[in-house]
């Protein structure tokens, strides 16, 4: 049975699978929690499927409408890692709670949803990672364009971008998107290499009007009448995952519209290939991340990730916290005693004690935070004021600008510290998360209930006197309540009107009529204790709401310094340099070295690099192993690093505006979208020549090898070309294809580099070296014998070589290239074949006398 098939015959049903099923309509396509005494239980599929995932037992119940009900079910207290689960897999969650009162109702208790938890709206500290942001974004697609709009609710950031349809999966991939919202009339036109989860919603809730309103409370008055569809529907969605009504997402305070080269562009396969914050195996380290990140703070990790992972292109940005490293560097040096400069360490020191104030800034705004993270907020107010002072005395404008915005109302602080408990329970249910003095009227419902009030003391003195029993005890414990504890040596003096509550083995506890009514009232007192607390939690939450603006602020401040220190303390430890921006392209390295590489190995070889205007494409041949990708990935490293704001390992290092870094890198194939490596190879390289201008820095790692060696060498040869002459972008390209070295007699732009080796004994030995000109030759079977390669094999490889260069002597590739069209003489060298593809490519029919003179007189030149 379906759910619209139970929802048909609803009135056959229990009254609680009744409340169930119509909870359940509003949230069809998700799991739903329904609470039960201590337990969360799901039903019908959503128990089979959870039981699956969860690994829940499952169990019929009674009947409903004349089935069994199939349930499974998780603990309350535990269900936090049901729910990381849950998330992890893209699933979402509805929660619905006991609102109304056990004892009063009738039928059913009241239930209503109060949470959704979604892969990209959660804000939870027990589910999510500390030190990653998490996004959810909604689009709108519009004649090949795409709006996006990007909420991360637990930084209470959003930002907007409108981009072409083709680029969707990079911009949502580069910033972490969890889910993403589309129209489901829309839903046909979103094919892609889309890793996030796609959540239909109606189309009806990409609402023009309603989204322009938003616009408005977010500062963002001239958003797109697309912008705000998309808008409309992503507040709609993360509103209801708050629950946040009212109040609504008040702590997002601004929705930034980025302009689409704000950041370096760099596309999925890049950021794999490049090992940012993965490894290709999908590891976390070693990364550029993983060897960077030693951020004493979780919103440092933040920035720092989100810095490398999408750098700012302008160079004004990354130049100021250049500037700030420097001055820390400087400070490590300097002699002055008095006021003592500020180091990395010291900003480190005192940074590290700090809560995360950006989350739990955004948990106060949504209801969300708990006492726990109140306390911590205490504690971290009041370290600001230190803080501020050590950040102030360097006078770095930098630095002077995060001190300023570090400042928050020392009133906040004050607060916390009268409301809060110093160390405050779990959860507000349980009491003891408000400070006492806090409010009289809780002190004394406390005093009541704790049971160590006056009436106690002078009632067992009392009884005492009266009994004549000396060791007379009145006591209390939470299974029996209050009881007057006599041992059994003094049996014979117990009062007639004690009543016997509890027997144990020496003792006997029993209860008195005034006791009794003095427990009633204890009891009730905790009730209401427990009840007042919770309102005055819920009020001072209220009243907190007031700080968040200032805590974001300070929040950010916090991570720029944190990130700041980091670089600082990175660059010194590892001897890193200052980057360089210049205005036109460059990409100019002198003993430049690979972060993460370097790390691994005990003594990297630093290699220069040198791409400029004139001479923008290096083509590198040479040895598997011999360190090619390793060179290639490490200009793309340094290039991060420089717009990241941070130093960068190397001797020197300049970098010319980019706005780009485009990967071909690898042979792995697409399985997901079931392409073939060749044509996965061809569709990057594809993307490459479509978007490479001179503010490009690209890299192609062995392209055309997945087909026939002449197809591969004839497309391989005509895409070099193509970025030497029409994209001109700033180009390492390594390949195996010996014939392209040709290239670089004929064009200047191009210049040929290899990567050293040497062989000793018949064993080839990597340098690791980058030089000028053409590797002599490619160590393949040498290689092969590295690798273990039986001799024999090896021996035959080497027999089979010596055929191949003897045949090639008299005929080479090229020639067989055109060999198969008869009516052209076989070439040779690529000179020659470049010279006869351009006279076939002569259109006579509109060639001016004028053009057919110049054509001519270059082809008899080149010959
Ligand atoms: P290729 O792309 O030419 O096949 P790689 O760049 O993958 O070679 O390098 C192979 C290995 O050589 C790397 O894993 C690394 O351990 C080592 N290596 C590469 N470059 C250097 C270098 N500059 N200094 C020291 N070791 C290096």
């Amino acid at each position: 049975m379906t759910l619209a098939e139970r929802l048909n015959c609803i009135s056959l049903h229990t009254p609680m699978m009744q409340q169930y099923l119509r909870l359940k309509a509003g949230h069809p396509d998700i799991f739903l929690f329904y609470r039960m005494g201590d337990f969360y239980e799901l039903f019908f599929e959503d128990a089979e499927r959870a039981a699956r995932l969860l690994d829940l037992t499952l169990t019929k119940r009674g009947e409903s409408a004349g089935l069994p009900i199939v349930m499974a079910g998780v603990p309350v207290h535990s269900i936090d890692g049901y729910l990381a689960k849950l998330l992890k897999t893209g699933n979402a969650i509805a929660i619905a709670e006991q609102v109304g009162d056990v004892a009063t109702s009738k039928g059913p208790v009241d239930r209503r949803v109060t949470r959704i938890v979604t892969p990209g709206t959660v804000v939870d500290a027990s589910l999510v990672e500390a030190a990653t942001d998490v996004w959810c974004a909604a689009l709108w697609l519009d004649d090949e364009r795409a709006s996006i709009v990007a909420l991360n609710i637990a930084a209470g950031k959003a930002r907007a971008v409108e981009i072409p349809a083709a680029q969707i999966g990079p911009f949502l991939s580069q910033i972490g998107a969890k889910e993403v919202l589309v129209s489901a009339a829309q839903i046909k036109e979103c094919s892609g290499d889309w890793t996030q989860t796609i959540v239909s919603q109606q189309a009806g809730v990409f609402d023009e009007t309603v989204g322009a309103r938003i616009a408005i409370s977010l500062a963002c008055e001239h958003a797109s009448a697309n912008l705000t569809r998309a808008l409309a529907a992503l507040w709609r969605y993360a509103s209801a995952a708050h629950d946040a009504g009212e109040r609504g997402l008040s702590h997002v305070g601004m929705l930034e519209i980025i302009a689409p080269n704000a950041t370096i562009a760099m596309d999925a396969s890049a950021r794999r290939n490049l090992e940012i914050t993965h490894t290709l195996q999908g590891a976390s380290s070693p990364t550029l991340f993983s060897v960077l990140d030693g951020c004493v703070t979780a919103v440092g990790s933040r920035l720092l990730r989100e810095l490398i992972t999408a750098p700012p292109t302008a160079p004004h940005i990354a130049s100021a916290r250049h500037e700030a490293i420097a001055s820390l560097i400087a400070a490590e040096r300097s002699v002055v005693v008095n006021p003592p400069p500020v180091t990395a360490g010291k900003l480190r020191a005192a940074l590290e004690s700090l809560s995360d104030l950006e989350r739990i800034a955004a948990r106060i705004a949504l209801n969300n935070v708990r006492p726990r993270e109140l306390a911590a907020l205490r504690d971290s107010l009041l370290q600001l004021p230190a803080l501020r002072v050590l950040v102030a005395a360097n006078e770095n404008t930098f630095f002077a600008q995060h001190a300023l915005t570090l400042q928050v109302d020392p009133a906040w602080g004050q607060k916390l510290t009268i409301a809060i408990a110093p160390e405050p329970a779990l959860s507000v249910r349980d009491g003891g998360v408000l400070a006492d003095g806090f409010d009289a009227e809780l002190d004394e419902l406390r005093a009541l209930k704790n049971g160590n009030s006056a009436f106690l003391l002078e009632l067992e003195a009392r009884e005492r006197e009266r009994t004549g029993i000396p060791n007379l005890r009145v006591a209390y414990n939470s299974v029996h309540g209050f009881y007057i504890e006599i041992t059994n040596s003094h049996a014979d003096r117990v009062p007639i009107e004690y009543k016997r509550r509890q027997t144990l083995k020496n003792l006997e506890r029993y209860i008195t009529p005034e006791l009794k009514i003095y427990e009633d009232k204890a009891l009730s007192a905790q009730e209401r204790a427990l009840a007042r607390e919770k309102a005055l939690f819920d009020a001072f939450v209220t009243e907190l709401a007031a700080s968040v603006p200032a805590l974001q602020r300070a929040a950010r401040a916090i991570a720029e310094l944190d990130v700041t220190a980091q670089f600082a303390r990175v660059a010194q430890r590892g001897d890193w340099v200052r980057p360089q921006f210049v205005s036109h392209p460059e990409l100019a390295v002198r003993h430049g070295r690979h972060p993460v590489v370097e790390s691994l190995v005990s003594n990297f070889v630093p290699n220069d690099c040198a791409l400029n205007l004139k001479q923008p494409f290096a083509l590198i041949t040479g040895p598997n192993m011999g360190g090619k990708s390793t060179y290639m990935r490490q200009a793309a490293l340094l290039t991060i690093l420089a717009y990241a704001g941070a130093f960068v390992p190397a001797a020197q290092f300049s970098v010319g505006p980019i706005d780009a870094i485009l990967t071909r890198v690898g042979a792995a194939d697409d399985q997901a979208s079931g392409r073939s490596t060749f044509m996965v190879e061809m569709s990057e390289a594809a993307t490459i020549l479509k978007n490479a201008s001179p503010r490009a820095l690209v890299l192609i790692d062995e392209i055309g090898r997945g087909t026939s060696t002449f197809d591969g060498l004839a497309l391989a040869r005509a895409i070099a070309l193509a970025l030497i002459t029409k994209n001109r972008a700033l180009t390492l390209f390594a390949t195996h294809y010996f014939e392209l070295t040709s290239l670089a007699a004929e064009h200047a732009a191009c210049v040929n580099l290899h990567v050293s080796a040497t062989e000793r004994n018949g064993d080839i030995i990597f340098l690791h070296e980058m030089q000028s000109g053409p590797a002599s030759r490619s160590y393949g079977i040498e290689v092969g014998r590295l690798a273990g390669l039986p001799v024999e094999v090896i021996r035959a490889a080497r027999k089979e070589l010596e055929r191949l260069e003897t045949q090639s002597k008299e005929t080479s590739p090229q020639a067989d290239l055109f060999a198969v069209n008869a009516s052209i003489p076989a070439a040779q060298n690529s000179n020659e074949i470049e010279i006869i593809s351009k006279i076939r490519g002569i259109d006579i029919d509109v060639l001016s006398p004028r053009e057919a003179h110049a054509l001519l007189a270059e082809l008899t030149s080149r010959l």
